[in-house]
This record gives structure tokens, sequence and C-alpha cells, in this order.
């Protein structure tokens, strides 16, 4: 593809005769699996060929209901009263539950929402279990994470989760959970619960006592039933600035606790005196990881005058070299776009970029003829006012300007209602302490970008929301601190 016109990669897909989709799921409710109460279900896709995966049950108020109600008993009953240390050991079994199914995880997490096997495999699953085994380890020692307090459970906690990171983000919102003492109702993403509802099947295999953990798979609607529901003591939702902005009113004046974990629009800036290849495997990395749908995505590239011309050259090189297409193709470095609805959000960004007269760059590749795809696109010069430069994309779509000095790039970075994440490529330590502390963003990379770890906090300034999760400090969130 791109530009080698002699020849190709041959595919090297990987095998699915490991994995088993069943045709039709339940909710994993108090330990069981049960059919909805209404009886109705919705249909999951594959994004890189809109073939139906499964059918999945749509939990409505009712189901919701039942599911705070066995979070409620086995949070009274069990869980808050049993030690950490038996805690952590149930959590420990789960990490090692999921290295153990790994393949069958990465596999169905690249069938469901359109992702590049190499990143569900190499990426999101080890983080999964990296996630599970850094909070077990937490279990018994919260008394000193916190000294001279009195750490306590909440109690039932909702989570609500989007279709980006679908395994990952329920191992984010599950493990400081369960650790800290509390129990669970998740949602899965509409576009992707199969990951959540495989991972019921080992929280049951791994023996959980019955209602830990419980998952109800639906639409908005059972999102809102679970904020709405009165016997929740916290949400902690991961979405759009436009979900949590509702979630925010729906809360307000209730007892219930609230984190959120909003959009981005982080600036990823290179000095002249960066090492260049590195940085552009950085900024492709930016912002083509995961198709950009990446709150933390890099969308918005800085580039200092002096070395834009030869940055920009390098660039397009290097994308002409990116493989877009069937996401199970170990060789595939840009996969499915998650769904229609953000595939046509993505193309009126696109056409909108062409409109305002900006200058694109995208590689000559034919995409697959079924599915959902985008090619990986840069617009260059883009002004600070455009739209471009403004709103969160959420797609492989590069906003690029140039700067002279180091205050000029910082006023730039920070103007925007986001703060989620930056990134900064210099030679220079002192250069990128001084970014660090000025740009207002919750995570600041330093030559690299979109790295992440279980022991280090990750949340936003603004609009990207508030609390922070992973690390000591996401272990705040899921605890009264007397
Ligand atoms: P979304 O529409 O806000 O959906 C997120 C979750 O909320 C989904 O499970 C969704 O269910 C549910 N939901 C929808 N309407 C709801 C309502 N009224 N009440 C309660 N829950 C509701 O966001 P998205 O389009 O799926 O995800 C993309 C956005 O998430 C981007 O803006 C991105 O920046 C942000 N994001 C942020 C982070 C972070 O860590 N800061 C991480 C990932 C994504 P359905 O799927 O069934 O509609
Ligand atoms: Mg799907």
């Amino acid at each position: 593809m791109g530009n080698q016109t002699n020849w190709n990669w041959d595919p090297a897909p990987e095998s699915t005769d490991h994995v088993k989709i069943k045709e039709q799921y339940q909710l994993f409710i108090g330990g069981r699996f049960v059919k909805p109460a209404n009886g109705e279900y919705f249909e999951t896709v594959n994004p890189a060929n809109e073939k139906v995966l499964a059918k999945v049950a749509l939990a409505d108020a009712a189901d919701v209901d039942k599911a705070v109600k066995a979070a409620r008993k086995a949070y009274s009953n069990v869980w808050s009263k049993m030690s950490g240390a038996e805690r952590g050991k149930y959590i420990f079994r789960l990490a090692r539950l999921i290295q153990e199914r790994a393949r069958e995880f990465a596999v169905i997490e690249s069938l469901d929402g359109g992702k590049p096997i190499r990143e569900s495999r190499d990426v999101d699953i080890p983080l999964v279990s990296a996630h599970f085994f850094y909070h077990a380890g937490w279990a018994d020692k919260l008394e000193y994470a916190f000294p001279n307090k009195k750490p306590s459970p909440i109690g039932v906690v909702g989570q609500i989760i989007p279709w980006n990171f679908p395994l990952l983000m329920a191992a984010w919102k599950i493990a400081p959970a369960l650790a800290c003492g509390n129990t669970v109702v998740l949602k899965p993403a509409e576009s992707t619960p199969l990951t959540a509802l495989k991972l019921a099947e080992v929280i049951k295999d791994a023996g959980f006592p019955d209602g830990v953990v419980n998952i109800v798979t639906g639409d908005g609607g059972t999102g809102e039933a679970i904020v709405n529901h009165p016997g929740i003591d916290k949400i902690a939702f991961t979405g759009s600035t436009e979900v949590g902005k509702k979630i925010i009113r729906a809360t307000a004046g209730t007892n219930k606790k609230l984190t959120l974990e909003l959009g981005g629009k982080a600036a990823n800036i290179v000095f002249e005196d960066a090492a260049l290849d590195q940085a552009v495997d950085g900024i492709v990395e930016g912002i083509y990881f995961n198709q950009g749908h990446v709150c933390c995505a890099g969308s918005r590239l800085f580039v200092q005058e002096g070395i834009a011309e030869k940055l920009f050259r390098r660039l397009k090189h290097r994308i002409n070299q990116l493989i877009v297409g069937d996401p199970l193709d170990k060789n595939t470095d840009i996969g499915a776009i998650n769904s229609k609805g953000q595939l046509k959000t993505i193309q009126a960004y696109i056409k909108q970029g062409k409109k305002e007269g900006l200058e694109m760059f995208q590689p000559e590749i034919a995409l697959p003829k079924k599915g959902y795809w985008c090619a990986p696109t840069l617009f260059f010069d883009v002004a600070q006012s455009s739209v471009l430069a403004k709103e969160e994309i959420f797609g492989p779509v590069l906003a690029i300007q140039t700067f002279r000095t180091v205050d000029e790039v910082i006023a730039k970075a920070n103007n925007t209602p986001y703060g989620l994440s930056a990134g900064v490529w210099t030679d220079k330590g002192s250069k990128v302490f001084n970014l660090t502390s000025q740009l207002k963003a919750g995570v600041v990379w330093a030559n690299t970008y979109n790295k992440f770890d279980p022991t280090s906090p990750f949340g936003g300034y603004k609009e990207s929301g508030f609390g922070r999760e992973g690390g000591v400090h996401g272990l705040e969130a899921y605890l009264n601190l007397n």
C-alpha cells in the first residue's frame, strides 16, 4: 500500500479458531447470566466488514435495579466485610486468568471494535491484566497509602465506559473499585460489549462472590438508568463531554460521588532540537494509534518553524508506509473506524477542513469496500480559530500549526477548553520541565507519546473532566477518607 507500488506485504491474519462468539449474550447480574426484563436485544457488528457478530441484551431500568440490588447485597454481606488480603486474592486470580486467555480477549476486541490486533494484543490486553495485578497489590495496603486516615469503601459504584478501549476502560474502572472494597454495576458501550461480557465469564470462573461485579449491556438509556438509580453511591464515567455534563446535572443535589474522564485536544509540540525521526514516529503514534479514537490523542501538532519543512517531508513519507486494513492482520497499522456514526463525524470534519481551504494530505491508498474506513489525514497551517484546531475529532485527522517561540507555543497549546494530555519533543531537559509546568494538561509526555502504566495517574483539567484514574490518586476516588 502507500507508495509501495511494486510490492505489498503478504497477509498475516491472526487465527480466530480459538475464539467462540455466542449468538446471543445475556446480562451478568448476581453472578448469573440472565435474560433482560423486556426481552430486547441489540446487534453488535464488526466495523471492518459490517457483519453482525452477536445479539446482546438491552438492559432497561428494571434490569439496572436488579443489578444495583445484587451489588448492594454483595457489598453489605460479603465484599465490604472481607479483609483486603482476601479481596486481593480474587483480583490476582482474575489478572492471571486474563493473561491466560489474552489471545481470546485480543481477537474479540479487534473483531468488535476494529482496532489492529497488534494493538489489542500488545497494548490493550497486557495493560488490562497489569491493571488488575497492580490494584490487587493495593487491596491490603490502603491504610499505608493514606497514612493517618481510615480508608473505607464507598459502596455500590455505577461505571459507564466508551468504545475506544472497551476492556481497558472496564479494567480501569473495576480494578480500583474492587480493591477498595466496593461492588460494581458496569455498562459497556453499545458498539463494543463483547470483551466486557467475556470478562464476566472470567469473573465467574475466578469464583468471585455473586453480585460483586454486575455487567449490564445496553444503550444510553441504560446508562441514564444507572446514573439516576438512588441505590448508587458513586458514578465513574468515561465518555463525551456532552454526556458528562448531563451526568453532572443529574447527580447535582444527590449524595452521589462523581468522577468524569471526558474529551481532549492535546498539543504535541516539536522543537527544533528534537530527534526528528523519533518525533515523526511519536506524531504517528500520537494521532493514528487506535485510529485516533483516543481521548489523549496528539491531535494538534505544533512544529517549530526552522524544522517544519524537513519534518513535514518525513511525516508524509512515513504516512505513505502505513497499512490501513483488516484489523486482524498482524501487519495492519490502522484498523477500522469503530462505527458508521463515528465515520460520518470524522468525514464531516475532513469536509470542513477542505471547505476552509486548508492544505490536506492523505496517502493514495485503496480503502476496503465493506466496513468503515478513513485514511490517515494531515491538515497544514490550521488557524487557532479553525474548527479542526478547536474541536475533538476522535479520528485519524491531525491539525498542524507552526510556531516560533516557547511562549507562543505554550499560549497556543493552552488555548483550548480541554486539558487532558500533551507531548513535548526536545533534546533539552530544561525545556521539558519548563513546558510540563506550564502546559495545562493532566498528562505530559516527553519524547514519547501515548504510554500508559497502572501506577501513573491519568485525568484532565477543565472540560476534560475531574478525578484521576490509576496510581495512588486513582484509589482516592473509590474511598471515603476520614
Ligand atoms: P458517549 O456517547 O459519551 O458514551 C460513553 C458511554 O456513555 C457509553 O457507554 C454510552 O452508551 C453512555 N451514554 C450515552 N448517553 C448516556 C446518558 N445520557 N447517560 C449515561 N450514559 C450515557 O461517548 P462516546 O461517543 O461513546 O465516546 C467518545 C468520547 O469519549 C470522546 O469524546 C472521548 O474523548 C471520550 N473519552 C474520554 C476518555 C478519557 O479517559 N478521558 C477515554 C475514552 C473516551 P452507548 O454507547 O450505548 O451510547
Ligand atoms: Mg461492535
